[in-house]
């Protein structure tokens, strides 16, 4: 067979790759599914004939590099007859044939046809793993998507996490190619306890300032505040459609509405539906996670093969929904993956993370303890976990109120759409928890982190209007704090218990909580599965992201495989005559805390929060100076005013010091014709230097002035 004969076959048997994944969301799921076994029968003969080739040799035989870069000129001819082979192995004539001359070549050469070499399995062999044994199991390359060579692997895939590396929260994430980008979660982050009045952080989108037109689509991975919250601030920067699962939608629909947002852009993700927007070509799998309907994305570019697990572990008796789909995911990583982006946030823990299912004989443990009213908290969002609060509360015959706006408007939309099972009846509204006993009441109250202003803050404060405490009450915090949230969720616990609550909690109380994310053998299984050639924790603290590559190392990752990144890098993987660049870090956008206090958004300044800290820490000390509006001089007798700094009346020696200090500065200054900004900043500097000099403190001085 010549060249011509086997591109002729070639056509003539090609793939049309629409077809295979699916070209809009709209296709019929029968057309796509039979497409599908087009596919996945060809993909298995391309399977087949690559580990005949990858692995049908003596184990000990050195392969790759080693030997094709030898001559460099040599390798270029190989790389080029090696296309052909390719090109061979398209043809249906070719398959099922006999151990040829042909075959034979290609067993013994370095470098196998298929899959036009994305990466070369030997150099896993030849590197740095402790244990070459281990390491042979990632022996899989990833392959030519794309049929047309035309269209394989050309370009740049750029991948940014402006949000979700190193803080946990704040998830989004950007992918572009070309003239398209698509973003994946746009989640609000928390504030830490340095931004006093800060409610909450959003992803700082100045990056996509000039390339909104670019962007094809939001999509998300599931319902967390942490991939969805950010939504109504962002999104009416970008007016581009959004695209989510069913429940991620109801929360989704939820939250613009709110904000008085239109809804006609949210477009609905059915997991066994492909999807594609641009250059970007979408296929869906099931997530097991606290939160039902979470799904994994499996992203086929021009570059390559990416799969995109946010958070996830591996249940397998989820209380709602379907466990984690591993059978897909395994499909899919058969077909060759280049990259893996994975939720790394369970990464230090051992072992595996228990099923949802633990929880409930724990709150049945409770409820039998009880002798009081029962409380629950919670995320708002752990619809699972709230699922498990109302089968209590109907296996002890138990009323159930809400208390908190958003766990409120959770459960609403989760019950809608027929996600949480319980009769409406036992549904009572808070203020009419009063004509039932304490023991005939479950309470499920917003709050777990300890914020101020929740409902479960107000109950430990007797200031909620409806739920007062008393003692045979019980409080179960079905939660763990989020990392840096510790210490307010911990004062939350002391003040329930000197209130006379009964509280459980997971450092008394195992499996009252158990966590969504994958621990240290799941993350493995992931791993396993999908057989990445490049890894890229997600969702994790500093911390884990770095355990989760020691792990893929364990394995027989090699230290370049995993890709270490912080919010901002830009990683890059390029494409160049069919050889995919090892990936680089090709620099780094900024991205700042955009802070969003009350109804403002981002007007929060660096400067603006470095006062509020420094009001909080040392208080201030306002001076005021009034100027006569005729001459524009100073007036002596200056007035000065605290807060949070000294006590006034005991320190009045002390003030008038500082107000003859001024004065001074004043009287110093009268002949300069100075504008108000300079003198203002000089009484700043002087009265700041002098506090520190005597008292050792640091106020906020604030020099007013004012004609007269
Ligand atoms: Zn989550």
């Amino acid at each position: 067979m010549d060249n011509n004969g086997n591109n002729n076959n070639n056509n003539e048997t090609k793939t049309d790759f629409a077809a295979i994944t699916g070209a809009s969301v709209k296709q019929p799921r029968a057309k796509y599914q039979d497409n599908v076994q087009v596919a996945l029968g060809e993909l298995k003969d391309q399977v087949q004939k690559r580990n005949t080739r990858a692995y049908g040799r003596k184990p000990d035989r050195q392969e790759g590099p080693a030997v094709r870069n030898d001559n460099p000129v040599r390798s270029d001819r190989r790389d080029q007859r090696d296309q052909r082979d390719q090109r061979d192995t398209r043809g249906p004539d070719n398959r099922g044939r006999s151990q040829g001359p042909r075959d034979q070549r290609d067993q013994r050469r370095s470098k196998v046809a298929f899959g036009r070499d994305v990466f070369v399995p030997h150099q896993i062999a030849q590197g740095s793993s402790p244990n070459a044994s281990t390491s042979n199991w990632l022996s899989t390359r990833v392959p030519v998507l794309h049929p047309d060579k035309n269209l394989a692997y050309t370009g740049t895939l750029r991948i940014i996490s402006i949000g979700g590396v190193g803080n946990v929260n704040k998830n989004m994430y950007i992918y572009e190619y070309g003239e398209d980008i698509v973003i994946l979660d746009c989640g609000i982050g928390f504030a830490d306890e340095d931004m006093p009045g800060v409610d909450f952080l959003i992803p700082d989108i100045t990056y996509l300032q000039d390339k909104k037109h670019k962007v094809r689509g939001i999509l998300h991975t599931h319902g967390h505040e942490d991939h969805i919250g950010a939504l109504p601030y962002i999104w009416p920067e970008l007016k581009c459609p959004i695209y989510a699962s069913k429940l991620t939608c109801g929360f989704i629909k939820t939250k613009l509405v709110e904000h008085e947002l239109p809804i006609d852009q949210i477009v609905e993700i059915d997991p066994d539906v492909a999807l594609t927007l641009g250059s970007f070509h979408f296929q869906f799998f099931k997530l097991s996670h606290s939160i039902p309907d979470t799904i994994g994305f499996v992203i086929d570019t021009p570059v390559g093969r990416v799969i995109h697990s946010a958070d996830f572990k591996f249940d397998w008796t989820p209380v709602i929904g379907a466990p984690t789909d591993v059978q897909r995911i395994a499909q899919f990583g058969a077909d060759g993956v280049l990259l893996l982006l994975s939720d790394s946030l369970g990464a230090e823990k051992p072992g595996y993370t228990l099923s949802e299912q633990v929880i409930l004989s724990q709150f049945d443990a409770v409820a039998q303890k009880t002798l009081g009213k029962m409380m629950i908290t919670t995320t708002s969002s752990n619809i699972s976990r709230i699922q498990m609060a109302l089968d209590i509360a109907a296996k002890y015959g138990k009323k159930v109120a809400v208390s908190g706006r958003s766990m409120d408007q959770n459960i609403g939309v989760a019950r809608n759409m027929g996600y949480l099972k319980f009769s409406d009846e036992n549904f009572v509204p808070l203020e009419e928890i009063g004509r039932y006993q304490d023991n005939e009441l479950l309470l499920i109250v917003a709050g777990s982190q300890g914020q101020y202003e929740a409902a479960l803050s107000r109950v430990a404060n007797d200031e909620h209007r409806h739920i007062k405490l008393r003692p045979g009450d019980s409080v179960v915090f079905s939660t763990d704090a989020i990392p840096g949230n510790e210490n307010q969720t911990n004062r939350l616990i002391d003040h329930l218990i000197s209130r006379g609550a009964e509280v459980y909690y997971s450092n008394i109380f195992n499996n009252i909580h158990v966590s969504g994310h994958a621990a240290q053998e799941e993350l493995k299984l992931m791993l396993a599965l999908v057989k990445a050639k490049y890894l890229l924790p997600i969702g994790g603290t500093e911390r884990s992201t770095k355990k989760y590559g020691d792990l893929a190392q364990s394995m027989g990752y090699r230290k370049e495989q995993v890709l270490i990144t912080h919010n901002g890098d830009i990683v890059e993987f390029s494409a160049q005559k069919d050889q995919i660049v090892t990936p680089r870090t090709v620099g780094k956008i900024e991205t700042k805390d955009v802070m969003v206090d009350g109804l403002g958004i981002g007007d929060l300044s660096e400067a603006v929060m470095h006062d509020r800290q420094v009001m909080a820490e040392e208080g201030m000390l306002v001076v005021i100076v009034r100027v006569n509006h005729e001459t524009g001089a100073a007036q002596s007798g200056v007035q000065i005013v605290s807060r949070g700094f000294v006590y006034m009346k005991e320190s009045s020696e002390f003030i008038n010091d500082i107000a003859r200090l001024v004065d001074d500065i004043l009287d110093e200054e009268k002949n300069s014709s100075q504008d108000w900004n300079v003198l203002k900043r000089k009484i700043e500097d002087r009265v700041s230097k002098y506090i520190y000099k005597e008292i050792k403190r640091n106020p906020l001085i604030l020099p007013v002035m004012y004609e007269v």
